[in-house]
């Protein structure tokens, strides 16, 4: 997972969404609220103009051809909120709230959700017993949000052996270790063993190119063509893999062979 760019909604889009979030902040009792955002939302989220706008900027935050932001993966075809809408209806029709995600990550993620309580700081997990919608607790929330955070501030990549994340923090009582493990536990990024298999690949497929590309820049090949390599590696899937290559070679001095020739690929 890396930090998501910014999209501008045009006017029109955020005016609607506006629209519909006054018509959710306008019901009287928690559970209707819960009830009208889901009415509104399966009326307009498949095919109305404001959420056509929404996919597509939303497609352009995508790393890759369209990954999910979270697995970066499989192809991203459904509109994921960070906060359940089911527990935060009012954040139901918020831009900032949205992501691109894949079915295998959004359908077991569905209402899972923790904060840390305002009252003691203590970890919630907050989600909701089938069927029932009870008023949260005040909290922040526990999951990385991807559209506000780097991810990588939390999360770091084993690229020598297991391909699993792991938290960054030494400290396991801080909250960014807790923030760290509970994502990675309900986003399933270690437990789905082709997920895990599909880093390595990548990570193998980075490590030829950047090969491929320092023999052929030093064959002397045109500009042009040496876009072309860059473009290749910044349209993989697996960005994370990248990214967590050039950390570890400028926090740590590994893979010197692949940047050590092109230090440039650090900005790529
Ligand atoms: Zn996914």
């Amino acid at each position: 997972m890396i930090q998501l760019p910014n999209q501008k909604l045009s006017n029109y889009a955020i005016a609607q969404l506006k629209k519909y979030y006054q018509k959710v902040l306008n019901q009287t009792s928690f559970k209707a609220k819960v009830v009208e955002a889901k009415r509104i939302w399966d009326n307009a989220s498949k095919t109305n103009k404001t959420f056509l706008e929404i996919k597509e900027k939303l497609t352009e935050m995508c790393s890759g051809s369209q990954r999910c932001c979270y697995c970066e993966d499989a192809p991203a075809d459904e509109i994921e909120h960070i906060a359940p809408k089911n527990i935060y209806p009012l954040l139901c029709f918020s831009w900032s709230n949205y992501l691109y995600a894949c079915g295998i990550c959004n359908g077991p993620k569905n209402n899972k959700f923790a904060v840390f309580l305002k009252s003691n700081e203590a970890f919630k997990d907050i989600t909701p017993p089938k069927g029932k919608c009870p008023v949260p607790p005040k909290g922040s929330p526990v999951l990385i949000n991807p559209r506000k955070e780097n991810p990588l501030d939390f999360l770091f990549l084993d690229l020598k052996n297991t391909f699993h994340f792991v938290p960054l923090p030494d400290d396991k009582t801080s909250k960014a270790y807790k923030r760290a493990e509970y994502t990675i536990c309900v986003l399933r990024l270690n437990k789905r063993d082709s997920l895990v298999s599909s880093r390595r690949t990548a990570f193998g497929s980075y490590e030829a190119r950047l090969k491929t590309y320092i023999t052929e820049k030093q064959s002397g090949k045109t500009e042009i063509k040496l876009q072309k390599m860059i473009e290749g590696i910044q349209t993989e899937r697996h960005v994370t893999v990248f990214k967590e290559m050039q950390r570890q070679y400028v926090l740590f001095g590994f893979f010197k062979d692949l940047f050590d020739p092109i230090p440039e690929a650090l900005n790529w």
